[in-house]
């Protein structure tokens, strides 16, 4: 895989220059995550880290997420499948700004996630895969200072 211009996703946000640029990667993509879960009524975030670097392989994150809080409601459905694509979502929107070329292979438990939902739950179905990833897009270009500076943050010190 190419990626010969690690520094532009510093030069996009407008700081972490400092940072393994991985690490800045990955954590984009988990806040993207973070940003359309937490907004949602009932749930509690438990766990947002990041570790690793050198490599898109090397760097793992995760957000963890109580769901124990929020009802079956078609809110928390839409923002479920909403935030599983949000990561994807990220990475799209870095890559537009970057010219950096988008790669899915970071993405397949939430794709795996996302199937199994539409799968088990059938109020998931109503809507398309392009509604979901649009609504993604919206909700963090709406956040878009948010995204980068907790992205920042989670990079530089691998928790949130
Ligand atoms: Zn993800």
């Amino acid at each position: 895989m190419a990626r010969r211009n690690l520094h532009l996703t510093a030069d996009w946000i407008g700081d972490g220059h400092d940072l393994d640029p991985h690490r800045l990667m990955i954590a984009l993509h988990e806040v993207g995550h973070l940003i359309v879960w937490q907004a949602l009524p009932g749930v509690r975030i438990t766990d947002v880290a990041l570790t690793g670097k050198g490599s898109l392989w090397s760097v793992k994150g995760h957000v963890s997420v109580d769901w124990t809080g929020a009802a079956d409601t078609e809110e928390v459905g839409h923002g479920y499948l909403v935030g599983l694509l949000a990561g994807h979502a990220a990475d799209r929107i870095r890559c537009e700004h970057t010219g950096d070329q988008i790669d899915t292979s970071g993405c397949a438990d939430d794709f795996h996630h996302y199937r199994r939902a539409r799968w088990n739950h059938k109020p998931s179905r109503q809507w398309s895969r392009a509604t979901i990833l649009a609504d993604a897009r919206r909700a963090l270009l709406a956040n878009l200072p948010r995204l980068h500076r907790d992205a920042l943050r989670l990079a530089r010190t691998g928790r949130l």
